[in-house]
């Protein structure tokens, strides 16, 4: 694979783009591969990359039901933030942002990381000693984050409204090495790098049943044929259940629809992220100029990827109380993804009852951030058989045991 770089940009513009090569190849499917990974979304394909990269294992084949980056790695709203309350969730999380920093020169893509900072609103007291606390547990895990004034928010964000009607902004939690990255180029860049590796990405190609002998994965039967493999990594986010039920074993999560909208593009009006829990919205501004405008996620569970209609005004009438000028926006489009959210809103990576089949989901309405730490974590998992350390606490046994990791007021909200 020949490399992207300023002088590649300059050679093909002087030869009318034609020396460029396909990203990924489109292959034929093999009849067998040491590790079959279902989902070709970031956490599966971030699995493959550093399954090759970290643990030189290459016969891989990752296969999707759609298009790669289909799912919600490409439907997010790409906020990339670590302030999270618990040991576990901190250390796979920083992992991750740690890991996007340099993301771009690893992969030879450029995924736009953009650590603008990341600013999550308190407008109520009890908010307060929640972030304070977080602020007070970050700083023991080593992560940037700092509680500020609303003088500081404001200075920060001139577009906030401080003295909304409900909800006064009382101050914020600031990450500054916060911020967002281009959602598709993480999922390309990834899948650039398996494809170069020699690995397979298997598009539209659904995996209908797993199966099994003596309690180990053998295969999966895909509606391109059977195919054989030594390994099974699921990793579908919001259709978990439905693999899992396959492999026989249930799990712990519910899928509900999550949405997201964008306005028209305007001029520059704001450079970092915001979240506004209370309320229930937040925003960033795109590098094209739109608002991108997380909502709410369904209270029931479904599978449809667009989302109730009504939360879209919902969250609109939130943020208009603390940003007076999405009044006058115009939004564009809006859509919606299947979020696999678990009761402690913590993620699975973990063995499964199968053997040889290791799962990754409960990601939930937060799990974008956490691509590159989730696919090392799990990459470790799947070559060693055992979780390593950033995948410890995080196995199913924990809801058998009671070892709950809660984060529900880091991730019980969209974001
Ligand atoms: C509206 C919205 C906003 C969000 N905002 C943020 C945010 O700001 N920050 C953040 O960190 N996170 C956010 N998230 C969450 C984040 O998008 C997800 O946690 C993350 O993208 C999950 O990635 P994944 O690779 O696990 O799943 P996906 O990207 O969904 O990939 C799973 C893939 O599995 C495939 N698949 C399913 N079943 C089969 C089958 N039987 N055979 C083959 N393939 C199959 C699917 O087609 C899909 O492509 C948001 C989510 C949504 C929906």
């Amino acid at each position: 694979m020949k490399r992207y770089s300023a002088f590649a940009i300059a050679r093909e513009a002087l030869r009318f783009h034609t020396g460029w090569e396909r990203a990924w190849r489109t292959p034929e499917a093999k009849k067998h591969y040491d590790v079959v990974i279902v989902g070709a979304g970031g956490h599966g394909l971030a699995t493959a990359y550093y399954l090759g990269k970290n643990h030189g294992i290459t016969n891989v084949a990752i296969i999707e039901k759609g298009w790669l980056g289909g799912g919600n790695t490409g439907r997010n709203t790409t906020i990339i933030r670590s302030n999270y309350l618990q040991d576990e969730s901190a250390a796979i999380y920083e992992k991750a942002r740690s890991l996007y920093e340099t993301l771009s020169q690893d992969l030879n893509y450029n995924i736009m990381f953009s650590p603008r900072g990341v600013m999550m609103l308190a407008q109520t007291e009890h908010e307060i000693r929640g972030y304070k606390r977080t602020e007070h547990a970050n700083r023991l895990q080593g992560i940037e984050t700092r509680f500020i004034s609303p003088a500081a928010v404001k200075k920060l964000l001139p577009i906030i409204e401080l003295s909304g009607p409900r909800f006064p902004v009382l101050g914020a939690l600031w990450q500054p090495r916060g911020g967002t990255a281009r959602h598709d180029a993480v999922a390309w860049g990834y899948a650039r790098a398996c494809s170069d590796m020699g690995m397979d990405i298997l598009q539209k190609t659904e995996v209908t049943a797993i199966q099994q002998k003596a309690g180990q994965v053998t295969g999966v039967e895909t509606t391109r044929g059977t195919i054989t493999t030594g390994k099974l990594g699921i990793v579908v986010a919001g259709h978990s259940g439905q693999l899992a039920d396959m492999a026989g074993f249930r799990l712990p999560i519910e899928s509900v629809a999550l949405q997201a909208l964008v306005s028209e593009p305007i001029k520059p009006c704001m450079d970092v992220v915001v979240m506004a829990n209370t309320v229930h919205g937040y925003m960033s501004q795109s590098d094209k100029g739109e608002m991108v405008i997380g909502g709410g996620a369904d209270g029931f569970n479904n599978y449809t990827q667009r989302g109730s209609f009504h939360h879209i005004e919902e969250t609109v009438r939130a943020l208009i109380e603390t940003f007076p000028i999405v009044s006058r926006l115009k939004m564009l489009r809006q859509w919606g993804g299947i979020v696999d959210m678990t009761g402690d809103r913590s993620p699975i990576i973990s063995k499964t009852p199968l053997g040889n089949t290791f799962i990754n989901c409960g990601w939930g309405t937060g799990g974008f951030k956490s691509i590159p730490g989730s696919g090392w974590a799990m990459a470790e998992m799947m070559a060693k058989g055992e979780p390593g350390e950033l995948a410890a606490g995080f196995g199913l046994d924990r809801f058998r045991e009671g070892r709950f990791i809660d984060e529900s007021v880091a991730a019980g909200v969209a974001h």
